[in-house]
């Protein structure tokens, strides 16, 4: 199978995301084509490091490169300023310098805190991204928004740090537990509902490919997903306008994720649910047809994630609560993102908390 490679168009950070089986190998021989330091560090967690750290540091090694490696708790925990903090002693300890890398090799939570220790260390230095959840292959380690999570919200404390290269090795998906497999789905249906109906339609088709990890179907389409990424941040690259798409039922979900303490459900899981409700609000809004809000919530069920929550009403509140207090709220005012049809969404349209009410409380 060829390696995809998709271009994301930044002028002089611009940058190519590789897709394909075997990658993880190739590790140093791409860090060597960017003309980067012989020092760098891999940054990962246990269970990503059991299984790809050697790989991973031995084609560093191979390549004439000399890693360190830092591994680190798994789970949004380890997303927090103290991570980082260990990150930069032993980076110091290892002599890393200007031209100094560092690579994450992991899901989004090692991608989002080795990238924010990637924009700060020396105010700033090179970074690898070899994402190993769908998730990351599809969203997070592509667009160069890195951070860390505070008590008070996720994502508080963070930059813009657009990687050097993206590295997705399609092998090491086999390893993913189902559940997180399913929650990268989400993101991937949010990119035909945002951007592509024919992708919408495909998923429609091959989702039972997809779901056995297939490997000609996921290089397919994790390459689109990275495309419209690439093509959204390649026009709104500090999301001051397009890139907010990214978005579509992340305002509810992210609320889900708050007021539940990040344990009941996985981010893919919430915006699955997020996604359902902002399709019916849509109808509601923009006049989304009832048979697409139909095919949008059967392809959540069908990859087996929850379209869903049931609040009472003291959860009702909180959760209004907690949508008002997110980042993205600017002046008080909650703003979706809604969708005219499948494939086209607009963004910055108002919606009247009781019809959000209705909605999270409707009929299925
Ligand atoms: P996400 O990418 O969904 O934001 P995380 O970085 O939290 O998520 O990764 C989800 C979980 O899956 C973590 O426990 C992580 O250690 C584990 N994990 C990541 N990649 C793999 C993989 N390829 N095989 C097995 N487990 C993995
Ligand atoms: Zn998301």
């Amino acid at each position: 199978m060829p390696v995809r490679i998709v271009n994301v168009p930044l002028g002089q950070r611009s940058y190519a995301i590789k897709i394909g089986p075997r990658l993880l190998r190739r590790l140093g021989a791409e860090c060597a084509r960017l003309k980067l330091g012989k020092r760098c560090a891999i940054i990962t967690d246990t269970n990503v490091g059991r299984r790809y750290a050697r790989p991973a540091f031995d084609s560093l090694a191979t390549a004439g490169f000399s890693p360190a490696l830092v591994i680190l708790s798994p789970g949004e925990e380890t997303k927090h300023p103290k991570s980082a903090a260990v990150c930069y002693d032993r980076l110091a300890d290892h002599r890393l310098e200007r031209k100094s890398f560092i690579v994450a090799l992991g899901g989004g939570v090692v991608g989002d805190l080795a990238g924010f220790v990637a924009a700060t260390y020396l105010r700033g230095v090179p970074l690898v991204q070899v994402p190993t959840t769908l998730l990351a292959q599809v969203d997070s380690s592509v667009g160069g928004k890195v951070g860390v999570n505070l008590k008070t919200g996720k994502n508080l404390v963070g930059a813009f740090h657009q990687p050097r290269v993206v590295l997705c090795d399609l092998d090491t998906l086999r390893t993913l537990p189902e559940r997180e497999f399913r929650a990268g789905l989400a993101e991937i249906i949010k990119y035909g509902i945002i951007y592509d109906a024919d992708l919408f339609a495909r998923l429609e088709r091959d989702l039972p490919k997809l779901m056995r990890r297939d490997a000609r179907t996921l290089a397919g389409i994790v390459a689109r997903c990275c495309e419209i990424k690439a093509e959204v941040v390649g026009q709104d690259e500090t999301d001051v306008g397009l890139r907010s798409i990214l978005n579509f039922g992340h305002t509810i979900g992210h609320a889900l994720e708050a007021i539940s303490h990040y344990g009941k459900y996985l981010h893919g899981e919430a915006i699955a649910i997020g996604q359902v409700a902002a399709a019916k609000l849509s109808s509601e809004v923009l006049g989304l047809p009832a048979r697409q809000v139909a095919r949008i919530t059967d392809l959540f069920e069908r990859a087996g994630l929850p379209t869903r929550a049931k609040l009472n009403a003291r959860q009702g509140q909180k959760l209004f609560g907690a949508m008002r207090l997110d980042k993205k709220v600017s002046g008080g005012e909650i703003k979706f993102v809604l969708a005219k049809r499948i494939g086209k969404v607009v963004w910055g349209q108002r919606v009247p908390g009781d019809l959000i009410e209705q909605t999270l409380n409707g009929e299925p």
